[in-house]
């Protein structure tokens, strides 16, 4: 079985890889798929190119066997659909399971993504929980929680696809948005991310900074 992480990784952080490595560990999956959207259809374009955002994850990768990149959402014409990638994955895969990775916050706007229903028909949804933001008790959200919920990883197991499982990690308050600011303003962004990634954006010049600053 396999885990599926997207996300812009504009740029791959700390708070990417420490909880996915944390489900990888816990579920026993052969792997992590760090899955970088071009054109993530719910939020701003990303800062940095596609080519930019791939070579900073696999900076932050590198030889780590729990870990791939997939570039597949690169290919496709359109708005990065999670379904649509889910559906090219099964197509090509020889193991039987996928779990979707997704974090609490984003698991609370699961309903307005792309035909979100089906999206179960493909994987099992993980979504890495977090305290003080606790799962919607009202709603079809709820109601798709009472049909899909398990709690514990051999049911998971049991199955390719079509469960849902909250697993709890490592809380790190550390976002993509927070590091650009940092970066932007001249300080430093050490430790919130690996230093090899952290590198890459310098040579770049990315995220201002290849720009001087006042202090
Ligand atoms: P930005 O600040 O640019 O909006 P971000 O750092 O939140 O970006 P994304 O690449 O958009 O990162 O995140 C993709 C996925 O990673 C989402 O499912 C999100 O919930 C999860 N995620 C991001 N940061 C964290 C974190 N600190 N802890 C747990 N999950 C996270």
């Amino acid at each position: 079985m396999i885990g599926i992480f997207g996300g812009t990784f504009d740029p791959v952080h700390y708070g990417h890889l420490r909880p996915a490595l944390e489900i990888q560990q816990a579920l026993g999956l052969d792997e992590v798929r760090l899955v970088p959207s071009l054109v993530p259809p719910h939020r701003p374009q990303p800062h940095a190119t596609a080519q930019q955002r791939l070579a900073m994850l696999n900076a932050a990768i590198a030889g780590d066997p729990a870990f791939k990149v997939d570039t597949r959402e690169f290919h496709r014409e359109g708005p990065s659909y999670t379904l649509d990638t889910l559906k090219s994955l099964r197509t090509e895969l020889t193991v039987a399971g996928i779990c979707l990775l997704i974090g609490m916050d984003a698991f609370r706007e699961f309903s307005s993504w792309h035909r979100w229903r089906e999206i179960t028909d493909y994987a099992h949804l993980v979504v890495m929980t977090r305290p003080g933001m606790p799962p919607p008790e009202k709603g079809e959200l709820a109601d798709f929680i009472s049909l899909h919920r398990v709690t514990d990883v051999a049911t998971l197991k049991s199955r390719a696809s079509g469960l849902l499982l909250f697993h709890a990690v490592s809380q790190l308050e550390i976002s993509g948005t927070q590091i650009r600011k940092l970066l932007a303003s001249g300080k430093r962004a050490d430790f919130l991310l690996p230093d090899s990634v952290l590198q890459f954006i310098r040579s770049e010049g990315l995220y201002g900074t290849g720009k001087p600053h006042d202090e």
